[in-house]
């Protein structure tokens, strides 16, 4: 999605768009370790201004990928809903530090600062398609969760303790109030 940096106005213009599977194995490094394939198309919406000199740009990223629960390991939906808001000034005659972000201003008539929220453009026409991966990337959790009260793996049998508990839950106790807990319930009789 190409927008046109002439045309922006103070009056937010809103822009629209899709970016599917073959999108994504084109832009997506594989060493990753992402999932080539999109079970839906990513959607961006929003809306591009001039603030002065700048563009503003403001919208939201829609989409999802299949990801390997870091607790049970069962694949599931990972779904992203991500608003964003970025900042770009006339590049001008500056060239960013960094060879990838000179190579992007370049290629896309733009490139982002580490800041994310920040960067800079040159020429007549913004390629935002690095917006979206960057996006995208920064939405990616670190410990994908199918959902946040996963029970995982059984440590010792390897059985999916969202599904049924496992014979291993007798284990040893583990914390020291625990064991005072134990020794209580013995004293008090509990014990056969
Ligand atoms: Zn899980
Ligand atoms: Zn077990």
């Amino acid at each position: 999605m190409k927008l046109s940096v002439e045309r922006l106005t103070a009056t937010p213009t809103p822009f629209a768009y899709e970016e599917g599977t073959s999108w994504w194995c084109a832009r997506m490094p594989a060493e990753r370790g992402l999932p080539r394939e999109l079970p839906e198309p990513f959607r961006v919406e929003g809306r591009a201004y001039q603030n002065g000199e700048d563009v503003v740009l403001e919208g939201c990223l829609e989409g999802s990928l299949e990801l390997e629960c870091a607790r049970c390991l069962a694949r599931y939906r990972h779904r992203l809903r991500e608003p964003f808001r970025l900042v770009l000034e006339p590049a001008g005659m500056r060239v960013p530090a960094e060879p990838e972000a000179s190579a992007a201003l370049v290629r896309d008539g733009l490139c982002l600062s580490d800041e994310f929220e920040l960067g800079w453009y040159r020429g007549s026409e913004i390629q935002l398609d690095s917006v979206c991966l960057e996006v995208i990337s920064l939405a990616l959790p670190v410990k994908p969760l199918c959902r946040d009260d996963c029970a995982g793996l059984c440590p010792r049998c390897g059985a999916d303790r969202n599904e049924a508990a496992c014979a291993c839950v007798e284990a040893a106790p583990e914390s020291p109030f625990a064991v005072l807990a134990a020794l209580r319930s013995e004293s008090t009789g509990g014990s056969r």
